[in-house]
């Protein structure tokens, strides 16, 4: 990695009472002292980002929605405009993650007006990107990521890559416990910077690509020390404060 500034964000996906919630956060607000060089970011379920919002006022780490809407405001009945993140005090929100992709039907070009939309809000989208594990095997892993980045390029423009950051989560590491090796991660890596590169390289060389799939104390440090990989974005492992401590501690 070069002086990249690491990013280690959580994605607690739908899990969390209120009470558990503010156990975790408690946890994470007593840990985060020790940190000194990697970017802590915590996404919770839109109904306890204000809690969020109240825990960690104050401390290191940052707060996000996972998911928006890309409209401003109006009748989307369910949905959550990127200002009333800002408003509750999220800086980064997650966009395209493969559930969404996959449950919710967003298309690339939907996920890239997300993007879109969020940095509008003055939001920092966290873009992810990656194959399926059939797409893996008929050897389209590239072609699936670059059709997920370009989206977003085509759309926005390459200066906005500058302002977010972008998650590479194969869709069969994410949830699954099997971990891509740190290899085929960071080959997928450069494989987006080289991309970026080839249209703007300093954006490229300070692009944040964090890994995502199944990443834990226990193989956080073997990725996140691949040249390429910047931090990690954690599901399962960021609902336990020490365990997703532990993987901050790896990147930082
Ligand atoms: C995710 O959902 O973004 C993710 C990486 O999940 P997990 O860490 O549980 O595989």
């Amino acid at each position: 990695m070069s002086n990249r500034q690491p990013i280690v964000a959580g994605n607690w996906k739908m899990n969390g009472s209120q009470a558990d919630s503010a156990k975790l956060l408690a946890g994470i607000k007593q840990g985060q002292g020790s940190m000194s060089k990697a970017r802590i970011v915590v996404c919770p379920p839109f109904i306890l980002v204000p809690l969020a919002a109240k825990e960690l006022t104050g401390t290191v780490v940052a707060w996000g929605g996972q998911n928006l809407d890309p409209h401003k405001s109006g009748a989307y009945t369910g949905e959550v405009s990127g200002a009333m993140l800002k408003d509750f005090g999220c800086s980064y929100v997650i966009v395209g993650h493969s559930e969404r992709r996959s449950l919710y039907g967003e298309t690339d070009q939907a996920v890239a007006e997300k993007f879109k939309a969020a940095q509008e809000a003055g939001l920092v989208p966290i873009l992810c990107v990656g194959e399926l594990l059939a797409e893996r095997e008929a050897g389209q892993t590239e072609s699936v990521v670059a059709r997920q980045l370009d989206a977003v390029v085509n759309l926005a423009g390459i200066a906005a890559l500058a302002n977010s950051v972008i998650a590479y989560e194969p869709v069969w590491a994410i949830g699954t416990g099997k971990t891509a090796t740190p290899q085929q991660a960071q080959d997928v890596h450069k494989f987006i910077r080289t991309r970026v590169a080839a249209k703007d390289a300093k954006v490229a060389d300070g692009l944040r690509i964090l890994y995502g799939g199944s990443m834990k104390a226990a193989n956080a440090k073997e990725l996140i020390a691949q040249p390429d990989i910047d931090g990690g974005l954690i599901g399962g492992a960021s609902l336990v404060a020490d365990e997703f401590l532990a993987i901050c501690r790896a990147a930082d």
